[in-house]
């Protein structure tokens, strides 16, 4: 299947995603506000999503500096990269909540865990807007009556037990069912066990995201040493087997010293489970790098090469294997903003 942008497209927006902030005009007022996320790759920072040539990127954005820079004309925008023109025209696109089109909540930033890549549990506690049930129900409903609404999507750090995240994210997923019964639900939960899925999906959850994070097992021991590979490999599998094709998808990171044999290895493992692997570059910044380097030694940068070379290869298998994130409603695949999409971008 062909794509639906021109390899130039997707190149930009691999150079963008590997690449810094964006620059945004002093005086310039964005027509809604920034992103401010709690989970995901740019929690902590204020992000924009650009929308160019068919795609989208979200992107860091700052008003001191960047390796981007928004240019402003009238109701016309562009970028730039060191002075030349870089995307002639781009659109900003709103996120409902945290992303385009979506309402897709971090019920709690707290975390039991101390992943190494992972922003959530270390952010300011202004930031974390740790948010009653009442509270992130009403917030859907409003983002429910916003244009362009179609998705709903939970996901959470595990505060206490992953048993009892998954518990409250079941409740969550039942009152949105109730209120909003056409609208598809993703949930990505820390899972360990069969009865943690069949929880979520008995609740009304779509579509699920159990996040493998590496299939490198020394890298997983040294980055998530207090989770467990395999319980997380078997909640996938259980997950493939009653979600059922195209509806599980699972984070693999790259950036994290493993070869690409090893990132394409593990999506076929992954396929031969019926779920669908999002390819995620790592992104560093002052929150993880220490933590990150700590463990792993200096780390070389994602290029943007290699984002195109994955999710070339990432293609292939979903080929052999009928499965396509764009059959996806909620979360990342559907989203588009912070991966190179196999038969979107690629
Ligand atoms: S791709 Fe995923 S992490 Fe990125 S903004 Fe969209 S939903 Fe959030």
């Amino acid at each position: 299947m062909e794509a639906k942008v021109s390899r130039e497209t997707a190149k930009k927006k691999a150079e963008m995603l590997a690449g810094g902030a964006v620059l945004i005009p002093k005086d310039f007022r964005l027509p809604f506000p920034a992103s401010r996320s709690t989970a995901g790759p740019g929690a902590g920072h204020r992000s924009v999503v650009f929308s160019f040539g068919g795609t989208r990127a979200k992107k860091a954005v700052s008003r001191e500096g960047g390796e981007f820079e928004l240019v402003v004309e009238g109701d016309s925008y562009s970028l730039m990269r060191g002075g030349f023109l870089f995307i002639e025209k781009v659109e900003l696109v709103p996120t409902l909540m945290h992303a385009p089109f979506q309402a897709f909540v971090n019920i709690d930033s707290r975390c039991i865990y101390d992943c190494k890549f992972c922003n959530s549990p270390r952010l300011a506690d202004d930031a974390t807007k740790n948010l009653s049930d009442d509270r992130i129900i009403e917030m859907i409903l409003g983002a429910s009556k916003e244009d362009g609404f179609q998705a709903v999507a939970f996901t959470s750090g595990v505060a206490e037990s992953p048993m009892m995240t998954v518990r409250r994210m079941a409740g969550l997923v039942k009152r949105v069912k109730q209120l909003l019964p056409d609208t598809p639900i993703g949930v990505e939960p820390y899972a360990t066990r069969p009865d943690e899925v069949e929880i979520l999906l008995e609740a009304g959850a779509d579509e699920i995201k159990i996040n493998i994070e590496t299939f490198d097992r020394d890298i997983f021991e040294k980055i998530c040493d207090d989770m467990d590979f395999d319980q997380i490999l078997h909640a996938i599998n259980h997950s493939g087997e009653v979600f059922g094709e195209n509806r599980v998808c699972s984070n693999i990171i790259f950036g994290l010293g493993e070869t690409d044999e090893n990132i394409l290895e593990g999506t076929k493992v992954l396929a031969n489970m019926g779920a669908v692997a999002t390819l995620r570059a790592l992104r560093r910044d002052e929150l993880n790098t220490a933590g990150l380097e700590g463990a792993l030694g200096p780390l070389e940068p994602v290029s943007a090469e290699r984002m195109l070379t994955l999710a070339d290869g990432q293609k292939k298998i979903f080929t052999d294997y009928g499965l396509s994130p764009l059959r996806f409603k909620t979360m990342c695949h559907a989203c588009l903003s912070c991966d190179i999409v196999p038969f979107w971008d690629v």
